[in-house]
């Protein structure tokens, strides 16, 4: 490939919402036969919405949304964001101190004098915090219905369950076929539950699914597709994306998403649009097949 018709590649990206961090990367994207794709904020809008709060017996649900969208306040997640307003709409929220994040996990810190937990069960586990079956069933039935949700507890207790609900981007299921139609595999890539990732997948028509996967856990997917000799592109917009789509062949990023993912990325779709990950496979070797 002359550095001319690269260039020229580069410039016809710009124009499809597509920035290229270097000419060279146009070659990876034109040997790519994988798209491994984030769900949260890459395939679903990622922007989530309260769907119902559930408290353990003895427990007050009004409580469990204000200590928790307190919490969650600080922190920038989808699932934060979702529980933060819900949890505005029932009143002011208290200031929450000594935030800490555990990168797909959860969050802890200490709101109106409590020591609180918002988080996957294995977060609160881990504090001795058991879910009676009450909160074990309400987190079934949210899977069931496809859905994420979070455990809530404190000063030693699990209290409750928030349920939230994402939608798919209107645009997934498209880029999917356009993926397909260029002979890529799919595969769905997250943190979240089996069943709320298969729910997605099979909206848009992926087949390969990896769930429940902890953001350090995300490089070593991508890595072991490599190993089966795949060469690997990776589409996410989180900082837990990040290390997968620099350790992917192209890393791939949503412009909508976090500073930690559009610089660990080779090429960034401007608009969040999925369909130009498809496009820029086929400008690729559009261009360097004009070289040949
Ligand atoms: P994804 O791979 O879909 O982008 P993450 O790895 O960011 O998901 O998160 C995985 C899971 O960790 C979430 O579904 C949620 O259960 C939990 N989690 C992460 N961050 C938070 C948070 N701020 N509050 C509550 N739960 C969280
Ligand atoms: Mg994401």
């Amino acid at each position: 490939a002359t550095p001319m018709a690269l260039m020229v590649g580069t410039g016809r990206g710009a124009q499809l919402g597509i920035l290229i961090k270097g000419p060279e990367v146009l070659e990876n994207t034109r040997r790519v036969d994988t798209v491994v794709l984030d769900k949260t904020g890459t395939v679903t809008t990622g922007r989530m919405a309260l769907v119902r709060t559930v408290a353990a017996d003895g427990e007050d649900e009004t409580e469990v949304l204000r200590l928790a969208g307190a919490l969650e306040s600080s922190s920038e997640h989808p699932v934060a964001r979702a529980i933060a307003a819900g949890a505005r709409e029932q009143g002011a929220l208290p200031e929450p101190e000594d935030f800490a994040n555990t990168a797909g996990l959860g969050v802890r810190g200490t709101v109106a004098g409590r020591t609180v937990l918002v988080g996957r069960p294995a977060l609160l586990e881990e504090a001795g915090q058991h879910l009676p079956e009450e909160l074990s069933t309400a987190m079934k039935e949210a899977h069931g219905e496809g859905r994420t949700a979070v455990a809530v507890g404190w000063d030693g207790r699990a209290r409750g369950v928030l349920v939230v609900s994402d939608t798919v981007k209107p645009t997934s299921a498209e880029a999917v076929r356009a993926f397909r139609d260029l002979g890529l595999t799919p595969v769905l890539l997250t943190g979240d539950n089996e069943s709320a990732a298969r729910a997605v997948a099979d909206e848009v028509g992926i087949e390969r699914v990896v769930a429940e996967v902890l953001p350090r856990d995300k490089v070593d997917e991508v890595r072991r597709l490599q190993a089966e000799g795949r060469t690997v592109a990776m589409v996410g917009d989180g900082v837990n994306d990040a290390a997968a789509l620099a350790q992917a062949d192209l890393g791939l990023s949503m412009g909508t998403g976090t500073d930690a993912a559009i610089e660990a990325g080779d090429l960034t779709l401007v608009r969040g649009d999925l369909r130009a990950a498809a496009d820029a496979v086929r400008l690729s070797r559009r261009t360097l097949a004009t070289i040949k």
